[in-house]
């Protein structure tokens, strides 16, 4: 995986100086290997019939050749038909492999060290309860085997200028210090001194200031962390590198980029738990939200799989799930953000597996367990350790003895109640990751912030709004169409 994987990002890489221009390059490319292939055809024939037949089958190569320009070619005024697929989540992969298997040039940018996005930070994921990293990896050999596909991590869009069918793209490639000779040996992990915090685990534990971003990290390379740069640290690793691989003469790269259509698959953040003052989130280890359940809950976690009380690691007797923490709030998110009644029923089923006498409490406003979702909610209500309170808690305390207290009223009975609790997991929403980051102008937004498709560019899963794996590549697919459309020019 990794040599593949470390090539196909390499070759973006290189195909992309500052200045110079890879979607361009890439179409460029893409139309010579097409008259290639058709020459080789004519040839073949030529070698084996007779001139007058060879003559007619090179004819008709070009009639093919005339008729797929005619079909796939850009309509006037289409003057890139490359196109950016911004955002390496599940989304962003799946329409940049559609639209290169269709025959079009692809460009995908992520911003981090690896694709996959947030999902590769679940533990399981619904519905089937698999191991996220599994569908992936047939995504990722989908992608080593495209040559119209490119791949450039540690990327990011500065700025959108131009039309549909004509867009100038301005990306800025941050280094990792490391190159495609990297083998993923981990030599420089094992020497480096230098911790800081894991953001894989969403800083519930710290790591080597040399890591690889998680164990199925597509490309399989080390990154360095820049805080190495110019330390006693960095000479150690350069002298432990079996591969040579190491290079602190990496530099942030900006370069110009032609497209004829973006799809933004720039998916997702949790909402910051911090705004919801009353929940004391940031007061107490053992309230947490709920992507970090995720990982508390992962074997590469920050417990190794064990979810054990933050604060002093011991097994967790009583958990409270509060659904809807800052989503379906005028002062917060206002929409409901689809997955988290999900989400919160797989926590309770983590816990319950794992902890065979530990209790655990939903508080939720009502539960949102659609289509085939909803047997898995009537097999969670089965356990009669997993008890459904409906009821938004007004406010969580800290105990005496450090546990987060839940205090509110119950909605049926109207009964007040004031609950401790070894570990709370708020049930925070998703929030488009554009917000409050420095998206660049020209993106069209709803008023929360989603992207909305305006001719040329388009959105894919999350980005466009809150949808779980399964509605995220179906617009990731839909969205590859649309870009299709754009850089074909429609029809006429
Ligand atoms: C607690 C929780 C549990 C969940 N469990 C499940 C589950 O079990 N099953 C399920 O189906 N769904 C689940 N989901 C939902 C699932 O996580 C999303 O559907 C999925 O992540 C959407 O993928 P995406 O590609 O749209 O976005 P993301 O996963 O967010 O990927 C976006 C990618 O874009 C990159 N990016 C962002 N901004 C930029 C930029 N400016 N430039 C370049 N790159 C950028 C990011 O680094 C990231 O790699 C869960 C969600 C939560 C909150
Ligand atoms: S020591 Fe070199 S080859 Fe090994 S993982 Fe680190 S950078 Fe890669
Ligand atoms: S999915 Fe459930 S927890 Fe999430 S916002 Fe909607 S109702 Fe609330």
């Amino acid at each position: 995986m990794g040599g593949g994987a470390a090539g196909t990002e390499s070759d973006a890489q290189t195909s992309a100086p500052a200045g110079a221009d890879p979607g361009q390059a890439a179409a460029e490319g893409g139309k010579a290997a097409v008259s290639d292939e058709q020459g080789e055809a004519a040839g073949q024939a030529g070698a084996e019939e007779s001139p007058a037949k060879a003559a007619a089958t090179a004819a008709a190569a070009k009639t093919v050749a005339a008729k797929r320009k005619e079909i796939f070619g850009p309509r006037k005024g289409i003057k890139s038909q490359t196109v950016l697929v911004v955002g390496g989540g599940i989304a962003g992969i799946t329409a940049a492999i559609e639209i290169a298997e269709t025959g079009f040039d692809v460009v995908l940018l992520e911003q981090g060290p690896a694709l996959g996005g947030r999902v590769t930070r679940l533990n399981l994921y619904f519905p089937k309860m698999c191991h996220p990293n599994c569908g992936l990896e047939i995504n990722y050999q989908r992608i080593r085997n495209n040559r119209r596909l490119k791949v450039m991590t540690m990327s990011q869009v500065l700025s959108v200028a131009g039309k549909a069918g004509d867009y100038k793209v301005k990306v800025r490639t941050r280094p990792t210090y490391t190159t495609r000779d990297c083998n993923g040996c981990g030599e420089c992990a094992k020497v480096v001194k230098k911790k800081i915090p894991n953001r894989y685990n969403y800083g519930m534990d710290k790591m080597a200031a040399a890591y690889l971003p998680h164990e199925h990290a597509f490309p399989m390379r080390y990154v360095i962390d820049p805080g190495v740069k110019g330390t006693a640290d960095a000479k150690k690793l350069e002298k432990a590198c079996p591969a040579g691989a190491i290079d602190f003469g990496q530099e942030d790269e900006e370069f110009e980029l032609n497209a004829g259509a973006i799809v933004w698959a720039t998916g997702w953040r949790p909402y910051d738990a911090r705004k919801l003052e009353v929940y004391s989130y940031g007061h107490s280890p053992d309230i947490i939200n709920n992507v970090e359940m995720e990982r508390l809950a992962s074997h590469d976690g920050p417990s190794g799989g064990k979810i054990l009380r933050p604060s002093n690691g011991k097994e967790v007797k009583k958990v409270a799930l509060i659904q809807c923490a800052g989503s379906r709030d005028i002062n917060h998110l206002p929409y409901c953000s689809m997955i988290c009644c999900l989400a919160s029923l797989k926590h309770a089923a983590y816990v319950r597996e794992q902890h065979g006498d530990a209790e655990v409490d939903i508080y939720y406003i009502d539960i949102r367990a659609h289509d085939k979702m909803s047997q898995f909610y009537e097999r969670v209500r089965q356990d009669e350790k997993i008890k459904f309170i409906k009821s938004k808690p007004g406010h969580i305390d800290i105990g005496e003895d450090g546990r987060p207290v839940l205090c509110g009223e119950r909605t049926i009975d109207r009964e007040i109640y004031a609950e401790p609790y070894d570990l709370v997991v708020l049930a925070t929403g998703m929030e488009p990751s554009l917000n409050g980051s420095s998206a660049p102008d020209g993106i069209s937004r709803d008023e929360y912030g989603f992207v909305v498709d305006d001719g040329g560019q388009f959105s894919a899963g999350v980005a466009g709004g809150p949808f779980d794996v399964a509605l995220s590549t179906q617009s990731a697919t839909a969205a590859a169409l649309k870009a299709i459309q754009a850089v074909r020019g429609g029809v006429s």
